[in-house]
């Protein structure tokens, strides 16, 4: 940050008094403006015949991997809300959401990852602006070195450890630096 969102000037980046970070903070006006880590929303979509709904990212990072629904909450939604519209925005598919499964902080990045259960209600789906390809997959389907990000491999490997044993688990993991996972390919590695 440069300039002040509040008035236009130029920002100083320091610790303010009693705080104990720097904060781009505004000589002009004195406003202080923090920065915090964003939210991820996701949903695993869960056809009737027990396949999961996959895109083929068409959009950097990770362009051509594969990942299951899931982007930026946007401000005033719930993760369910958020983790729905992310859904249709990149599958063109209609979710109920279901139980929050998974919660991941991926803090070299500043992220923090919410997953949710996903019931598709009608079969229906399509390739969009941010997936070249939409494709309901059974488990012995998912290309698993191919998967866009860490968090969303270890939300499927949950997902389907959980639907296997009957289940409804929930899970939670610290990435606390830019670790491998055998099976994803390298270049997925770099970011959460
Ligand atoms: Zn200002």
């Amino acid at each position: 940050m440069k300039f002040c969102s509040t008035c236009g000037q130029p920002v100083a980046l320091l610790i303010p008094a009693g705080d104990h970070l720097p904060r781009h903070v505004c000589a002009a006006c004195g406003t202080v403006h923090y920065q915090n880590p964003k939210v991820i929303v996701g949903c695993v979509p869960e056809w009737e015949d027990g396949r999961v709904l996959m895109c083929k990212r068409s959009i950097e990072p990770r362009l051509g991997l594969w990942t299951f629904p899931a982007g930026f909450l946007e401000m005033g939604e719930t993760s369910g809300e958020g983790a729905a519209r992310e859904t249709l925005e990149e599958s063109g598919a209609v979710v109920e959401i279901g139980e929050l499964f998974a919660v991941i902080n991926v803090p070299y990045v500043s992220q923090l990852f919410m997953l949710h259960r996903g019931r598709m209600t009608s079969a229906h789906h399509h390739a969009t602006p941010e997936s070249s390809e939409t494709v309901l997959m059974r488990e012995d389907e998912i290309p698993w070195d191919e998967i866009a990000f860490p968090t969303i491999y270890h939300g499927l490997k949950w997902f389907f450890e959980d639907r296997r044993l009957g289940v409804k688990d929930f899970h939670y993991l610290d990435l606390k630096f830019r670790h491998k996972i055998p099976g994803i390919r390298e270049a997925a590695q770099e970011s959460s």
